[in-house]
């Protein structure tokens, strides 16, 4: 079973409950839905605790089962609808062909003994390719995971978030806001509405979640007015909004670091040049 941890336990509740979508931003019942799609694992039990607990007092940290996984209500039913049918397969697709292939590289990379445990991943590289898949759909769905997760009124802040999640073929600026990918391991999954590092003189703050060993983040522009990249080992995935076709497969190939959690330990020091790239399929 997955553990998560998540900074408000109240977000990941399934009873069911009257309030403002946050994708459309129409009042009314809202509808169960999965933070991470169903059909990408996020259905699966996990246990969830509260980001402080493990901080301050990890023995005794408080964790709760959630049988539905990252069920949560946090959008209406027409908002969970239009994701499922127009971009749940395509980040499925892409999630688990990722969580699958990296499992496949740690293991070559134990069997040859290059590493013993899963703890020295740390600073290992991955090259990896994904064939056939939309990157902006995926990218989209990803949109729609972070309003759920962050604080209520990201779409009213950031309303191209809105756009670009409620037209399925609409191209968005993405001059407020930029989304991250890593390769990630720790104790299962993080989920938190802001990450805050310190940095010498500086806060910087982010949404994350992390699950299994994908890491992904949203970073608002005005967020970090002194332009400090805490997010410097993952790559940018933004312009898969602006560069993809909707309709269009492409292959995926990247080169990553593997970084712990960023939710408690700040990034490893870069080494070597980070690649994402993608070419039709
Ligand atoms: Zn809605």
């Amino acid at each position: 079973m997955p553990a998560a941890n998540y900074s408000d336990l109240s977000i990941l509740s399934t009873k069911e409950k009257v309030g403002r979508c946050r994708i459309c931003g129409e009042s009314g019942p809202l509808s169960l839905e999965h933070v991470i799609p169903r059909s990408a694992g996020g259905g699966e039990k996990m246990q969830l605790y509260n980001t402080s607990d493990l901080i301050t007092n990890p023995e005794k940290a408080y964790g709760e089962i959630k049988q539905n996984g990252t069920a949560t209500r946090t959008i209406c039913s027409k908002c969970n609808n239009k994701l499922g049918r127009w971009y749940d397969k395509e980040f499925s697709k892409f999630y688990k062909a990722l969580n699958i292939g990296v499992d496949d590289e740690i293991k070559k990379l134990i069997d040859s003994g290059e590493i013993q445990t899963k703890n020295e991943l740390s600073g290992k590289w991955l090259k990896f390719g994904i064939k056939e898949v939309r990157p902006f759909c995926i990218a989209k769905r990803i949109l729609a995971m972070f309003c759920s997760i962050d604080y209520p009124g990201l779409t009213d802040k950031i309303p191209e978030i809105q756009k670009a999640i409620l037209d399925k073929n609409y191209v968005p600026s993405i001059s407020d806001f930029s989304i991250f990918l890593c390769l990630c391991y720790g104790n299962g999954a993080f989920f938190s509405t802001i990450a805050t590092l310190k940095l010498p003189n500086i806060v910087d703050t982010f949404a994350g979640i992390e699950s299994l060993y994908i890491g992904l983040y949203l970073k608002q522009k005005s967020s970090n007015p002194k332009n400090v990249d805490t997010l410097d080992n993952c790559a940018n995935i933004t312009n898969w909004l602006t560069e993809c076709e909707p309709n269009k497969q492409y292959e995926i190939n990247f080169t990553l670091p593997f970084v712990k959690t960023m939710a408690l330990d700040p990034p490893i020091p870069q080494k070597t040049k980070k690649r994402i790239c993608i070419k039709n399929a």
